[in-house]
């Protein structure tokens, strides 16, 4: 496969996606952006139709969590990314708008989304960021995202941990080397928050994922990430964010 990658990714070399994993209320959206907006993040991340491993488990605020995103943006001027999970939360996301979307770790082998995602955003070339699937190899993750950008070319890969024996200590294993290959093809940014599943090491890996020149990070902030509705052990608080971004200041993004 030829390298793609000059072609691609108009966002800065480094990007930052922060936000909270889901929408709860729209005041914890408003305030999530904000806080993040004035850390200096880029781009404002929230679920609202979340694809829960468990069928039981909460699966978001859907639709009415929309016009939260779309006033987060007005109120800050942050772009704003959501996960899409099938055709009707697509056509949600691009009547409203949203600058960037995202397909997670459950759809990452659902061609037939990636092949929709992409047809339906090939003439705006809206940035479609695909999570590796936390099984998948490098091979299934290219291939998955070649599904996409045979329809819209402007795929940003996304790094979110593999399963592993570090399930033992760690949510999933973060895999930086394969991330690394996988930047020949495609822009990769990395979320250090499900790869990680703890608050500690949250800093630490962001750092490590900015000195290895990757293209952005994502990381889920919560203004009260103790009563986080979902992914509490891993969200970091609106200090704790302000925080991370003064360190990475300090971190030259070479590629
Ligand atoms: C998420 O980003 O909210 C998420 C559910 O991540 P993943 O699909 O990587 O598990
Ligand atoms: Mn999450």
């Amino acid at each position: 496969m030829s390298s793609r990658r000059e072609k691609l990714f108009d966002i800065k070399r480094w990007t930052v996606i922060a936000g909270p994993c889901a929408a709860e209320t729209k005041e914890q959206i408003l305030q999530s952006a904000n806080g993040i907006s004035q850390a200096g993040a880029d781009i404002f991340r929230s679920g609202l139709w979340k694809p829960r491993t468990e069928a039981k488990s909460w699966q978001g605020v859907g639709e009415e969590g929309v016009e939260w995103m779309v006033e987060a943006k007005k109120e800050t001027g942050l772009k704003i990314a959501t996960e899409v999970k099938d055709s009707k939360t697509l056509e949600a996301v691009l009547k409203a708008n949203f600058d960037v979307i995202w397909i997670g770790s459950r759809s990452c082998t659902h061609y037939p989304l990636l092949e929709e995602v992409g047809f339906q955003t090939k003439d705006k070339k809206l940035p479609i960021i695909l999570k590796r699937g936390m099984g998948s190899s490098l091979k299934d993750w290219l291939g998955a995202a070649e599904y996409i950008a045979r329809h819209n070319p402007n795929v940003v890969l996304c790094e979110r941990g593999i399963a592993g024996f570090g399930e033992q200590v760690t949510r999933y294993v973060l895999d930086l080397q394969t991330a690394k290959v996988a930047q020949k093809y495609f822009p990769v940014v990395v979320d250090v928050s499900h790869a990680a599943g703890r608050r500690d090491l949250i800093i630490p890996m962001a750092k490590a994922v900015k000195a290895a020149g990757l293209n952005g990070l994502m990381v889920e902030v919560h203004p009260k990430p103790d009563r986080a509705k979902t992914d509490t052990n891993q969200q970091i608080s609106l200090a704790d964010f302000q925080l991370l971004m003064e360190k990475l200041a300090n971190i030259p993004s070479e590629p």
